[in-house]
C-alpha cells in the first residue's frame, strides 16, 4: 500500500477514488463562508470587527458540520480510530505548541491513526502534573512501532513560550507573578524554536518511556525561504522512520494547499484566534479536524480528567488576556448515551478555571459571570463525528 497517497489529502470538497461528490447544504456553506471572511478581515486588519462568541460558536460547529460531511469518505469512523488510539495502537503522536498558526495534520481521508496533544511551548511537563499523565498515556497508546513527535513552530514572531524564556532569562529568571507562566518558563529550553524541541525530544526520550522508538522534532516554519529552508516542514532530530517521513510530506502537501489560497504569511503574521479549545487527549481527530479549523482560528490546550494544571492555565490566561479570546470550548469523545465522563470532566476543568486566582483575583470566574467570556462544553460523538452540546 501506498501510504503517502492515501494520506495525501486533497482540497475540501473534491471527491475521492470514486466517491460521490458530497456538498453541504447551502445554508451551512453560506454561513462558513461569511463568518470565515469576517474573520479572515479580523486578521489582516486590527480595526476590522472580531468574531463574538455566538460566532465563534457557530464557526465552529459549521465546521464541524463539514467535518462530518467528509467522515463519509473515512476509511475508518471515529469509534474505530478511538478505539484503536485506546488499545495503544495509535500509528503516531504529535507534542505541538497551543499557537493556533500551527498547520493541522491529519484528515478524515487518513488511514494512519494520530493522536494529537497541544501544550504552550511543545513541552514536557514536569512529573506527577496532569499535563504529564496526559503525555505519558498519549505516548502509551501508540504503537511500538509508532512515531511519536515535537513540534516546535517558527515564522513571523516564532514561538511565543520560547521568545518570553529568552527576555526571562535575560532578565535574570525573576517571579513572574503568574504561577502558571512561571512553571512554563522552567519547562521551555534554548533559544530557538529548533532547540527547544531537541530539548524536550530529549526529555520525552528519558521521563516519556519513548527511548529508542521511533521519534523526531520538527519544526514547522510558514516564513522557511526566509530562514533558507526549502520547505515549511523540517526535521531537526530524528531516529530513521518511514512514518517520520510520510508524515513530513503530508504536512508540506498542506502547508502548499494553505499557501494555494493566498495571504497566508498576511493571515499567520499576528496570532488572533476566535476560541481557545480545551480538548480531551484521546480525542480521535485533531481538534483541527474536528472543527475543520484553519490556521490563525484556534488555539488549543489539552485535558483528561485527572483536571486542568499550570501549562494549561498558562495557555487559557494567554488566550484571554493576549489574544483576547472570549470562548473557550470544552471537547471530549463520547458513545452517545454515555456523556457521563466528559460531563465530569468539563465540571472539573470549570471548577479549576473558576479557582484561578489573576494578581489576587479569580479572574475567569468574574468574566464567566459577568458573562464577558463564555465556556461551551461539546461531547464529540464518536458514531457520527457531530459536536453536540451539552
Ligand atoms: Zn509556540
Amino acid at each position: 500500500m501506498d501510504l503517502s497517497r492515501e494520506l495525501a489529502s486533497p482540497g475540501k470538497h473534491e471527491s475521492h477514488k470514486g466517491h460521490k461528490h458530497f456538498v453541504l447544504d447551502p445554508y451551512t456553506d453560506a454561513l462558513i463562508r461569511e463568518l470565515r471572511n469576517k474573520h479572515v478581515a479580523s486578521l489582516l486588519s486590527e480595526k476590522a470587527p472580531r468574531l463574538n462568541a455566538d460566532e465563534s460558536l457557530s464557526l465552529i460547529l459549521a465546521g464541524n458540520a463539514e467535518h462530518v460531511l467528509a467522515l463519509r469518505n473515512s476509511p475508518k469512523t471515529p469509534g474505530e480510530r478511538h478505539a484503536q488510539i485506546v488499545s495503544g495502537e495509535a500509528d503516531y503522536l504529535v507534542v505541538g505548541c497551543s499557537d493556533s498558526r500551527i498547520l493541522r495534520l491529519d484528515s478524515e481521508k487518513d488511514n494512519l491513526v494520530g493522536t494529537f496533544i497541544r501544550i504552550a511551548g511543545n513541552v514536557v511537563p514536569k512529573k506527577g502534573t496532569p499535563s504529564f499523565y496526559e503525555m505519558k498515556e498519549a505516548v502509551s497508546m501508540v504503537r511500538k512501532d509508532g512515531a511519536i513527535i515535537f513540534e516546535g513552530h517558527d515564522g513571523g514572531p516564532g514561538c511565543g513560550a520560547v521568545n518570553e524564556r529568552v527576555k526571562w532569562i535575560e532578565s535574570g529568571m525573576p517571579h513572574t507573578g503568574s504561577k502558571p507562566l512561571d512553571t512554563l518558563l522552567h519547562c521551555v529550553f534554548g533559544e530557538s524554536p529548533e532547540q527547544n524541541a531537541v530539548a524536550q525530544l530529549t526529555v520525552g526520550r528519558e521521563t516519556l518511556g519513548i527511548g529508542e522508538r521511533p521519534s523526531a522534532a520538527i519544526i514547522y516554519d510558514w516564513d522557511h525561504s526566509k530562514h533558507g529552508h526549502d520547505e515549511p516542514i523540517h526535521i531537526v532530530s530524528a531516529n530513521h522512520s518511514g512514518i517520520i517521513e510520510i508524515l513530513r510530506d503530508n504536512w508540506n502537501r498542506k502547508h502548499a494547499s494553505a499557501k494555494e489560497e493566498g495571504n497566508l504569511g498576511k493571515k499567520l503574521q499576528n496570532q488572533r484566534p476566535h476560541a481557545i479549545a480545551v480538548g480531551s487527549f484521546d480525542l480521535p481527530f485533531s481538534v483541527g479536524t474536528i472543527l475543520h479549523a484553519d490556521q490563525n482560528e484556534v488555539f488549543s490546550t489539552t485535558g483528561s480528567d485527572q483536571g486542568l494544571d499550570d501549562l494549561d492555565m498558562a495557555s487559557i490566561l494567554y488566550a484571554i488576556e493576549h489574544l483576547h479570546i472570549r470562548h473557550i470550548p470544552f471537547i471530549a469523545p463520547a458513545s452517545s448515551g454515555e456523556e457521563k465522563k466528559p460531563r465530569q470532566m468539563f465540571d472539573l476543568w470549570e471548577k479549576q478555571l473558576r479557582g484561578m486566582e489573576v494578581h489576587g483575583e479569580p479572574l475567569i470566574a468574574q468574566m464567566l459571570d459577568e458573562g464577558t467570556i463564555r465556556i461551551t462544553r461539546l461531547v464529540y460523538d464518536l458514531d457520527s463525528g457531530k459536536l453536540v452540546k451539552i
